[in-house]
């Protein structure tokens, strides 16, 4: 991880723009890497991803015993987090006998989505709540919280933004199915296949 943020993404990537009179704020650089690795973005998103496996095309095998050891020797302090969750994650895993974890009691709080990069905002302590264009709106961090009510107005440091810099369509995933039955939602993503039946189920 350290590698790929600090060489092929900061160092390969961001550094070079900078020639180009891009200023490349490199206390984010050093953000992203502590959410990556202090505050554990990486499981989280894991755990979302797997959460969600009735929504999505594909869907992440239960964890092995050798899976678990993994992960606790790669990430120590790992098994204490989350290895509780993916535990019930393999006992909940055959849809013959159980429900979506999603709708389980597993001790799993079901993330807000970040209006700016759309990603849910999974770090908690990071989320920012804010009333922006008359709308309650989350934030995965303070720099999207900024990019949203900062940079991608209409108008930045006295130039307009183009339309690729602008934040438009329906970005709240979450409200944009408020109060939907999962089936038609399914068919509304377009994972039903002619034979009725899901890609995963
Ligand atoms: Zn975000």
């Amino acid at each position: 991880w350290h590698r790929w943020i600090y060489d092929d993404y900061y160092r390969s990537y961001l550094m070079p723009l900078e020639r180009y009179g891009l200023e490349v704020p490199h206390d984010l650089v050093e953000e992203a890497w502590n959410r990556i690795w202090n505050k554990g973005y990486i499981h989280e998103v894991a755990q979302f991803l797997a959460v969600g496996w009735p929504l999505h095309y594909w869907r992440i095998d239960p964890m092995t015993d050798d899976d678990f050891e993994w992960f606790e020797r790669k990430y120590p302090g790992w098994y204490d987090k989350y290895g509780e969750w993916w535990v019930n994650y393999s006992r909940l895993s055959d849809p013959r006998g159980y429900g979506p974890i999603a709708f389980a009691e597993v001790d799993y709080q079901f993330p807000l989505r970040c209006w700016t990069c759309m990603v849910p905002c999974l770090i908690r302590e990071d989320m920012v709540v804010d009333r922006v264009d008359g709308q309650w709106r989350t934030y995965c961090s303070a720099a999207c919280h900024w990019t949203d009510t900062v940079a991608f107005r209409p108008e930045y440091r006295g130039r307009a933004t183009p339309s690729m810099g602008r934040l438009t369509g329906e970005r709240g995933w979450d409200a944009r199915y408020h109060h939907w039955d999962l089936a038609d939602i399914q068919e509304d993503v377009g994972i039903v296949r002619d034979d009725g039946k899901t890609l995963i189920a």
